[in-house]
């Protein structure tokens, strides 16, 4: 059920989630299938809905960053200090985790993810709820990412409230760098490009994108993927047959289904709408590998797998 994002809706879904169930939460980068933090029933009903791997942790999503520090406790106060003036906004942090989180969040761990998201449904929810949220994407595991209400009604069915924050403003996922080791590193590109992180922590990007010594978690293979076969769009081709293209920089060609991503927050949604045609396979350009591209790329490098 979606519903527009009014004062009633938010206490309906405050109420929800003290309940122990899920709600369909908008945030800034993807819409979150969100449950209370403090809920393993809740927390579980994620795991089921999504066909989500048990080793998969979740990303908390909390208001401030007192809620940050009631999950986890961020060892280098340095690099944490500047991080956090990125929130609100589309950064994950992971950070050693408090002991008493619920092992469904960590996934085991002794870390926790958390973020702060800049979208204000979001946002007035978690104050109103006053305590944080796990919420990972919205989607079945693997699948292509929610950007809007409706595309979590079709990944998950009627059943869920979804509140409607109208089409996510950023549309990737959240960049997440764990801190856990004496430097930075990303564990994933998403929302904030590698290179404005890398400026406000004045180490070098090299060191940011450095393999850490422990790979994240719950990082399948396969993700992000269309049902439909999905290629990178090799040079010189000429399009023939059933097929769909999808480009970042070059003019769409004619001749077959295609059409050009203007903004990345555009991604996931083309990729739905190509998903409905009954395509035999998308070509898609591979976008340079800077700024936003990265996140792009490593999107569409794991959904062609
Ligand atoms: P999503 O399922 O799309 O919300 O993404 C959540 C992702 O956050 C997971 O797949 C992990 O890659 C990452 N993550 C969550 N918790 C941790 C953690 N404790 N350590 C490292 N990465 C994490
Ligand atoms: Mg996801």
């Amino acid at each position: 059920m979606i519903v527009p994002p009014s004062e009633e809706a938010i206490s309906e879904a405050v109420k929800l989630l003290q309940e122990g169930s899920v709600i369909g939460l908008p945030t800034e980068t993807v819409y979150g299938l969100a449950a209370s933090i403090y809920s393993d029933d809740g927390l579980k009903k994620i795991y089921s809905l999504k066909k989500r791997p048990k080793s998969n942790p979740l990303i908390v999503h909390t208001h401030s960053v007192d809620g940050v520090l009631s999950v986890g406790e961020p060892r280098s106060s340095k690099f944490f200090l500047s991080l956090s003036e990125f929130w609100p906004g589309a950064l994950t942090l992971v950070i050693p985790a408090k002991s008493n989180l619920s092992p469904l969040i960590t996934a085991g761990h002794e870390s926790v993810a958390v973020r702060i998201p800049a979208h204000p449904v979001a946002l007035t929810l978690l104050d109103e709820l006053g305590s944080p949220v796990a919420a990972p994407s919205a989607n079945k595991s693997t699948a292509v990412s929610p950007t809007e209400a409706i595309h979590v009604i079709e990944e998950l069915g009627e059943n869920i409230f979804v509140i409607d924050g109208g089409p996510c403003s950023v549309g990737l996922e959240s960049t997440i760098i764990s801190l856990l080791e004496e430097t930075p590193k990303i564990l994933r590109h998403g929302g904030i490009p590698a290179e404005e992180i890398a400026e406000k922590l004045s180490i070098p990007l090299k060191s940011l994108l450095s393999e850490g010594k422990g790979k994240a978690p719950g990082q399948e293979k396969l993700h992000y993927a269309p049902k439909t076969p999905l290629s990178i769009l090799p040079k010189d081709f000429s399009p023939s047959g059933n097929i769909g293209i999808l480009t970042f920089t070059m003019s769409p060609p004619k001749g077959v289904k295609s059409k050009r991503i203007d903004n990345p927050k555009h991604f996931y949604v083309t990729l739905r709408e190509f998903d409905k045609l009954g395509l035999d396979r998308i070509y898609i350009e591979e976008p340079k590998d800077s700024g936003l591209g990265r996140a792009l790329r490593e999107r569409i490098h794991k959904a062609s797998h």
